[in-house]
C-alpha cells in the first residue's frame, strides 16, 4: 500500500473531473465556509485540524444529498505581511533566517530559495507565495474545496466590494469619527487590535480609565491616579516611588508631575503636553500636598508603586486598599526608612486609616479585615494582596455605602456613585482622565502597547441598541455547536463597543471616505462569504473593478434597482448581472461557518453584526461550529521557539493525508485540544493498513448468497453502526463517528474473521465494503476512492450518497445472542488468567431454569429501580419463590446496577443452541476440549453461579 501515490492519484482525478465544483439551482444547497488563512507563513498540523473537521462536514453533507459549496480565499490585509517585507528589506537577520527556513520547507533548490526570499521585499510577493503553498497544502490533505472562487483581500475587485460595504455602514450611521482611546503600538505608530498584540486573541487587552487627581504642591500638581475616585475621601498620604524617574511637564498652563513612563504615555493622550525637566522620585518624599477635599497630606516613599501603571503616583487609602494598608504598616514599622528619607517619625506613626465606606457586618475597615482574614502580612505577599483587593472591591461595590465623611455623597451606595465623583472632580478641574491597558502588552513587532487617544479616528460604533438586539436574536436562535460557546458569544456581544476600523498603514482596502487610511484587517473580513458567490463570475465574464459600482452590489446582494438601467450604467451585460444575482440568492445564506473558538471575540462577532446590519433576515447565517486546535506534540505545546512544530507540508510527505485525517478526527472530541503522539499515529497507521488489505482481499470475492447466523450478525452490526454514524455525522460528533464506523467496526470484522472460513469471510465482506467505504469517505477519502475503483465502480465514492439503512438487516436477536459469546470469550480469558494454567478442558454450565423466569420478569418490569415493587412482582413466579433467598440476592444486585439487566428476554434454549453452535470455534480458540452442561443436571458450585446469558465456567 503506497498511500502517497494513492493520495496524489485521487487528488489529481478530483481536480481533472471537477468533482467539488457544484452548479447552482439543483436540489437543496449547503453553503459552507471556514475562515480564510492569513498568508504570512506556512500552516502547521494544528491549523490543519480545523480544515480536516471542516472537510468531514462538507463531504458528509454531500453524502446526505446536499449540493455543497466550500470555497476558500486568502487574507492579506493589515500590517503583518508588510512588517515581514520591511524586515527582510532591512536585512533583519532573525526574520531572514526564519523565512529562509519556511521557504526551504517547500523548495529544495538553494538558489531558488534565495531568489524567493529576495522577492519578499515586495509585500504582495509574500502574500502570493504563501497563498500558493497553502493551497497546495490544502489539496495535499484532500480538502474538497472549490477553488473557482479564490481571491485575496488586496485585489481591486475585493477592494470594490469592501468599499460598498463601508458605504452601507456609513448610511446606517455605524461609522463615526472622533477622539477616542485605542490600543496602540508605539513602534508601529499605529492602532493595534487583538491580531497584532502578542497573545491578544487569548488574553485580551482592554482599556482601563483611571481618574488622575491633581494634588497641589506650591504651583505644581502631582497627579495621583485611581480606578476608584470615590475613595478620595479616605486619603491619608501619597505614594511616590523614591527610586524612579519623575517628570515635570507643562499641560494647559499648569505644571504636572508624573512618572517618566506615564509621561511617555501622556504624550499620546494629553494633546500638547510638554516636558520641562526630570528628577528622581525621592526629591518629592516628605513634601506636603493639598488634596481636592481640603486636607493636606504627606508624600511618602512607596517602593511598591509601579511607575508603568497609570501616572506612577498613587494616593493612599489604607482603610479600603489592602496594598496601601500593608505599605503604611511597613513604613511605620521601619525606623530605618523613616530616617533614610528624613521623615518625622511622629507624623508618620500618627497616620490612621480613615474608613469612609460602611458595610453591614463589618467591625473594622474593609481592607484591614480582608488582610487579617487572608493572612496578609508583608508587601511581598503579592498574590494575597491582590486577592484581598478583589474581595474588598467586591464587598464594597455590592454592599458598601459612603458614610458621613464623604460630604455631599454620604449615604450613597458605591454602585450608584462612581461617575458622579468623577464628574464633580472634572468639573472643578481637579482631575484628568488617564487611560491604561488592562495588562502589560507587546505588539507582534516587539513594540510596547499603550493606550493612545487618537484624534479624528474612524470607528465602527457597535453600541446601537437596535443593532445589538438583532444580533442577540440571531445568536440565541441559530445553531451553535458545541453549545457551550453560545454564552461566550452573548458575553462578547454585551461588551462590544466602538472599534477603530482604519489604520495609517497596511495592505487591503483604502478607507473610502478618507483615502489616506486603510481599512483595518479584521474589519474587512466580516461579510466576505457573500463575495465567494460572485467572485468566479466576475473573473469568468471579465468584469473590471471600475464596473463594480455600489449600485451593482446593491442589485446583486439586496435586489435593489432595475437590471437594465444598471447594465447600461456599468456596461456589464444583463445576463451576467442576473447570473450574479442568481448565484448569490441560490447560495446565501451561509449555512454553516466552521472555525476555532478563539475567533469569537473578533471575526465571528463582526460576522454576525455586519450580516445583521446589511442583509435582510433571510440571508443571515444559519449555524456556527467550532473545534479546538491540535496544540501539542507528545504532551508538549508546539511552538516555533521549541522547534517542535510539524508543518502541514510534512503530512503527505512523512505520514499520509488519510492517516492524518483519521488521527485528528478520532483522537479527541472537537471541543478539546488535541495532541500529536507518534506512537498513536503509528497504531492508527496499522489499522489503516489492515483495513486496506482486507478490502483488497475481499474485492475479488463473489458475494455470498445465503447468509449463515454469524454472517447475519456481522451484516447486522454493520447496519446498526451505519445507522448510529448517520446520527453522529448530523450532530457533528466527528470523533464518535470515526470510532464507531472505523475502529469499532474493524474490531468486529476481525472477530468475525475468526468465526468463519476465509472464503465466507471475503464473500460476505464483499457485500459490506461498497457501503462501508461510502461511510468512511468523509474521513479517509483517498483510500476509499482506491478501494471503490478496485471494486469496479465507475462513480467517485466522494459523490455517492450515504447508504440506505436496511432495517430488515438489523437483527437485535442475533446481536444479543452473539454478545453472549463475545462476553463468554472475555470471561473465559479472565478465568484462565486467574487460574494461571493452560486449560485442558473448559466446562460451561447453562443457568437454572428458574433464573430465566426471574430475568424475564425483570426485563418486562417497569420497576427496575424499585427493589420493593420489583421483588413483589418477581416473587409471583412460583419457581422463583421456591428459591426465595437466592432470588432476593440476585434482584438486589440487579437493582443496584441496572446496566446488568439484559436489554431483551433471553431464551434458555436459544442460548444453549448458540453456544453449542460456537463450540468448535471456542475449542480452537482456547485449544481445549469444551463441554456444555445444563445446570439442572449438575451439582457443581459453578453451575449454581451461572446466570442467563452468562454461563458458569469451570477450567480443568
Ligand atoms: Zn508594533
Amino acid at each position: 500500500m503506497n498511500l502517497q501515490k494513492i493520495e496524489q492519484k485521487w487528488q489529481s482525478k478530483w481536480r481533472q473531473n471537477k468533482v467539488f465544483q457544484p452548479g447552482t439551482g439543483k436540489g437543496k444547497k449547503f453553503f459552507f465556509t471556514v475562515p480564510y488563512p492569513y498568508t504570512s507563513g506556512p500552516l502547521h498540523v494544528g491549523h490543519g485540524r480545523t480544515y480536516c473537521v471542516a472537510d468531514f462536514v462538507a463531504r458528509f453533507k454531500r453524502k446526505m444529498g446536499y449540493n455543497v459549496l466550500w470555497p476558500m480565499a486568502f487574507h492579506i490585509s493589515g500590517t503583518p505581511i508588510l512588517a515581514i517585507s520591511e524586515r527582510i528589506k532591512n536585512k533583519d537577520k532573525k526574520y531572514t533566517k526564519l523565512f529562509h527556513d519556511y521557504v526551504s520547507l517547500y523548495e529544495s533548490n538553494k538558489k531558488k530559495v534565495d531568489k524567493i526570499i529576495k522577492s519578499f521585499t515586495k509585500p504582495q510577493n509574500v502574500a502570493d507565495y504563501f497563498a500558493s503553498v497553502i493551497s497546495n497544502d490544502f489539496n495535499s490533505i484532500g480538502l474538497s474545496i472549490d477553488w473557482r472562487m479564490k481571491f485575496n483581500t488586496g485585489e481591486p475587485i475585493y477592494n470594490k466590494f469592501i468599499e460598498w460595504q463601508y458605504e452601507k455602514l456609513m448610511k446606517k450611521k455605524a461609522i463615526t469619527k472622533g477622539d477616542h482611546p485605542v490600543t496602540y503600538c508605539v513602534n508601529c505608530e499605529n492602532a493595534v487590535g487583538e491580531d497584532d498584540i502578542k497573545d491578544g486573541d487569548t488574553d485580551k487587552v482592554k482599556i482601563n480609565e483611571f481618574t488622575a487627581i491633581k494634588f497641589k504642591l506650591d504651583d505644581e500638581y502631582l497627579i495621583g491616579s485611581s480606578l476608584r475616585p470615590e475613595t478620595i475621601y479616605g486619603i491619608t498620604n501619597l505614594w511616590v516611588n523614591p527610586d524612579e524617574t519623575y517628570i515635570k511637564a507643562e499641560y494647559k498652563d499648569e505644571t504636572l508631575i508624573m512618572s517618566a513612563e506615564a509621561y511617555d504615555k501622556a504624550e499620546y493622550q494629553l494633546k500638547g503636553i510638554k516636558k520641562i525637566s526630570e528628577f528622581v522620585g525621592k526629591e518629592l518624599i516628605g513634601k506636603h500636598v493639598d488634596t481636592p477635599i481640603g486636607t493636606n497630606v504627606a508624600v511618602l516613599p512607596g517602593e511598591f508603586v509601579d511607575p508603568d501603571t497609570a501616572s506612577g503616583i498613587v494616593y493612599s487609602v489604607p482603610a479600603h486598599a489592602p496594598l496601601d494598608y500593608i505599605g503604611l504598616k511597613d513604613l511605620q514599622g521601619s525606623e530605618q526608612k523613616i530616617k533614610k528619607y528624613g521623615l518625622k517619625a511622629k507624623e508618620v506613626k500618627s497616620i490612621k486609616p480613615v474608613t469612609i465606606i460602611d458595610i453591614e457586618g463589618y467591625d473594622k475597615a474593609p481592607a484591614i479585615k480582608a488582610c487579617k482574614e487572608l493572612g496578609v502580612k508583608r508587601l511581598a505577599d503579592k498574590d494575597l494582596i491582590e486577592q484581598a483587593t478583589k474581595k474588598v472591591y467586591k464587598d464594597e461595590y455590592y454592599k458598601g455605602v459612603l458614610n458621613d465623611k464623604c460630604g455631599e455623597f454620604s449615604g450613597l451606595r458605591i454602585k450608584e456613585i462612581k461617575d458622579q465623583v468623577i464628574n464633580k472632580l472634572k468639573k472643578d478641574d481637579k482631575a484628568l482622565t488617564f487611560y491604561e491597558t488592562t495588562r502589560k502588552a507587546e505588539c507582534r513587532c516587539g513594540g510596547k502597547v499603550i493606550i493612545a487617544v487618537l484624534n479624528n479616528q474612524w470607528f465602527i460604533d457597535y453600541t446601537s441598541k437596535k443593532w445589538k438586539k438583532d444580533a442577540h436574536g440571531l445568536l440565541t436562535s441559530m445553531r451553535i455547536y458545541p453549545e457551550k460557546y453560545r454564552k461566550q458569544f452573548l458575553d462578547v456581544l454585551d461588551w462590544l463597543e466602538k472599534r477603530p476600523c482604519a489604520r495609517r498603514r497596511g495592505l487591503g482596502t483604502h478607507f473610502p471616505f478618507d483615502k489616506q487610511w486603510m481599512i483595518e484587517s479584521l474589519s474587512d473580513s466580516t461579510i466576505y462569504m457573500s463575495f465567494y458567490t460572485i467572485a468566479h463570475l466576475i473573473r469568468k465574464h471579465k468584469v473590471k473593478p471600475k464596473q463594480l459600482t455600489p449600485e451593482l452590489f446593491d442589485y446583486v446582494y439586496l435586489g435593489k434597482g432595475g437590471v437594465k438601467s444598471l447594465a447600461k450604467k456599468t456596461k456589464v451585460p444583463v445576463n451576467v448581472l442576473k447570473k450574479m444575482r442568481e448565484s448569490f440568492t441560490y447560495w446565501y445564506p451561509n449555512d454553516q461557518r466552521h472555525t476555532a473558538p478563539g475567533h469569537i471575540g473578533n471575526h465571528l462577532i463582526f460576522f454576525i453584526m455586519h450580516h445583521v446590519l446589511i442583509f435582510p433576515k433571510k440571508h443571515w447565517p444559519k449555524a456556527m461550529t467550532f473545534n479546538e486546535f491540535l496544540t501539542g506534540r507528545e504532551g508538549v505545546k508546539m511552538s516555533k521557539s521549541r522547534g517542535n512544530v510539524i508543518p502541514l507540508i510534512d503530512i503527505p510527505r512523512k505520514y499520509s493525508a488519510d492517516l492524518y485525517r483519521l488521527y485528528v478526527t478520532s483522537s479527541t472530541e472537537i471541543d478539546t485540544q488535541a495532541d500529536w503522539r507518534e506512537k498513536e499515529v503509528a497504531s492508527v497507521k496499522n489499522k489503516l493498513k489492515s483495513f486496506y488489505n482486507l478490502c483488497m482481499a475481499a474485492s475479488k470475492a463473489k458475494p455470498k448468497k445465503k447468509l449463515d447466523y454469524i454472517d447475519k450478525w456481522i451484516v447486522s452490526r454493520f447496519y446498526s453502526r451505519l445507522k448510529d454514524a448517520k446520527k453522529q455525522g448530523e450532530e457533528m460528533e466527528v470523533r464518535a463517528y470515526a470510532v464507531n464506523i472505523f475502529f469499532k467496526f474493524l474490531n468486529e470484522v476481525n472477530y468475525y474473521r475468526n468465526r468463519v472460513s476465509v472464503k465466507d469471510y471475503n464473500s460476505v465482506l464483499r457485500t459490506i465494503i461498497p457501503k462501508w467505504i461510502i461511510a468512511l469517505e468523509p474521513i479517509i477519502p483517498h483510500l476509499c476512492e482506491e478501494i471503490n475503483e478496485e471494486l469496479g465502480s465507475k462513480e467517485f465514492v466522494s459523490l455517492k450518497k450515504y447508504p440506505k439503512i436496511k432495517k430488515s438487516m438489523i437483527k437485535p436477536g442475533i446481536e444479543n445472542y452473539e454478545k453472549i459469546i463475545i462476553n463468554l470469550i472475555s470471561d473465559i480469558n479472565e478465568v484462565v488468567e486467574l487460574v494461571k494454567k493452560e486449560p485442558r478442558k473448559i466446562t460451561l454450565f447453562i443457568s437454572h431454569d428458574w433464573k430465566y423466569e426471574l430475568i424475564k420478569k425483570v426485563v418486562k418490569s417497569k420497576n427496575k429501580r424499585d427493589f420493593k415493587k420489583l421483588i413483589k412482582e418477581v416473587m409471583k413466579v412460583k419457581t422463583v419463590k421456591e428459591h426465595g433467598k437466592e432470588a432476593t440476592r440476585i434482584i438486589k444486585s440487579l437493582v443496584k446496577d441496572v446496566s446488568r439487566i439484559p436489554k431483551t428476554i433471553i431464551e434458555k434454549s436459544r442460548e444453549l443452541e448458540t453456544i453449542v453452535q460456537t463450540k468448535d470455534y471456542l475449542e480452537k480458540e482456547f485449544g481445549a476440549k469444551m463441554e456444555v452442561i445444563d445446570a439442572e443436571n449438575s451439582k457443581e458450585k459453578k453451575a449454581g453461579q451461572a446466570m442467563p446469558g452468562k454461563p458458569g465456567i469451570l477450567i480443568t
